[in-house]
């Protein structure tokens, strides 16, 4: 590829993103969770639910254990474990990324898979409470009402 090129398609690639207004407080997002601890779940932010807005390059958010329930839980692992799929509500936005809430029936876990066999969890059942349909094991989610 020349060079003219090559600087065109990222003169377009560059205005996209500058044209784009950044997330901010009340924006929904999807995202995945990375890690988890007794307080936090960190979620890597993946998509933005209003399409013309920008996910900051540092795209992590903060989901702190009392932003996940009307319940009291102890941890974070009572309701959310690594690798699930959230939608969440942006509460605070800045450079360094995003705190998130899911504490209402249109947010919380849209995907997630058994922590015994690994294999998808069906979660159309409304329930906090999932029994994996492949080993039988029961766990608990902060799943999305339908
Ligand atoms: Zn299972």
């Amino acid at each position: 590829m020349n060079q003219e090129k090559e600087k065109e398609i990222l003169n377009k690639i560059f205005t996209k993103i500058k044209t784009k207004e950044p997330l901010q407080e009340g924006d929904v997002v999807f995202g995945k969770v990375v890690q988890t601890t007794d307080k936090i779940a960190i979620v890597e932010v993946e998509y933005a639910e209003n399409k013309q807005k920008a996910i900051s390059p540092s795209n992590n958010g903060v989901l702190f254990v009392n932003n996940i329930s009307d319940e009291y839980i102890e941890k974070v692992g009572d309701l959310l474990r690594k690798g699930d799929i959230i939608k969440a509500e942006i509460t605070d936005a800045d450079t360094f990324g995003y705190k998130l809430t899911i504490n209402a029936d249109n947010y919380g876990v849209i995907y997630a898979n058994c922590i015994k066999c690994k294999k998808p969890l069906n979660l159309n059942n409304n329930q906090t409470q999932i029994k994996c349909l492949n080993c039988k094991q029961t766990q608990t989610r902060k799943i999305i009402k339908k």
